[in-house]
């Protein structure tokens, strides 16, 4: 019985996954097609219209790399790695796109020892998506602040702390749930792969959120 109600899990999670693939290609297939027509016709401005069919194509190119990741078995390279180092990384990344949002990234590292076996890669994909939900849940800008703290046991925690918009009873259960957005220009894709690579570390994501407050996000990870 027990087996039977993984199998349907399953299945149910491919009809999820399968509806949300062809749901989020043939958006940008149908532009990409209409634009085609378009240059064909010899109306309006080419370059304009290459650009667009560029930036869908691309689209397309993100949503299947993310889900190559979990169709096929990862080689994951866990090197030693300085937690800390990583996340002001990403920061610097990602810091010009949050001044534009209005959005101040304040950190709070401690003293914490933060070394970490992980896939440097893969832990860098996990922040960059959760920094990102967290500046755009912020649309008239706020603070996002990056808290490195001790879990229980021997572990790390990496808390991403917005003040944004925060996220509703009702979606909070659908967290991860592949191609679920709340966005007109999300995937729906970013909890959930880094769901998955925070997992195949040995590791935890934990979510808090009051809605009109903000949300915090927790990663747990095995220390070093
Ligand atoms: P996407 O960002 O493409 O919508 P994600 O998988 O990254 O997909 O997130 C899924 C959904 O979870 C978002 O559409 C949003 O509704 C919600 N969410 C995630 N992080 C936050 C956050 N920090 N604040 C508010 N809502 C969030
Ligand atoms: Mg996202």
């Amino acid at each position: 019985e027990e087996e039977r109600l993984i199998q349907s899990d399953k299945l149910s999670m491919a009809g999820q996954l399968a509806a949300g693939i062809a749901h989020e290609i043939r958006n940008p297939m149908t532009s990409i097609k209409g634009f085609v027509q378009l240059i064909r016709s010899g109306a309006g401005r080419k370059d304009q219209y290459f650009d667009i069919i560029s930036s869908e194509i691309e689209r397309i190119e993100l949503i299947v790399s993310e889900l190559l990741f979990l169709a096929k078995p990862q080689s994951v390279k866990f090197e030693r790695t300085d937690i800390r180092q990583l996340l002001e990384q990403v920061i610097t990344l990602l810091n010009t796109q949050a001044i534009i949002h209005n959005v101040e990234i304040i950190t709070d590292f401690g003293a914490h020892e933060a070394s970490v076996d992980c896939d440097v890669n893969h832990l860098k994909q996990v922040f960059i998506n959760f920094i990102k939900n967290a500046v755009e849940s912020m649309p008239d800008g706020g603070e996002l602040t990056i808290r490195l703290g001790r879990g229980e046991g021997h572990t790390i925690a990496i808390h991403f702390i917005d003040n944004g918009y925060g996220i509703p009873e009702s979606i909070l259960s659908r967290l991860g749930e592949p191609f679920f957005t709340t966005k007109e220009k999300g995937n729906g894709l970013g909890f959930m792969i880094s769901k998955k690579m925070i997992e195949d570390h040995k590791g935890e994501v934990h979510v808090s959120s009051k809605l009109q407050v903000g949300t915090t996000i927790s990663v747990i990870l095995p220390m070093a």
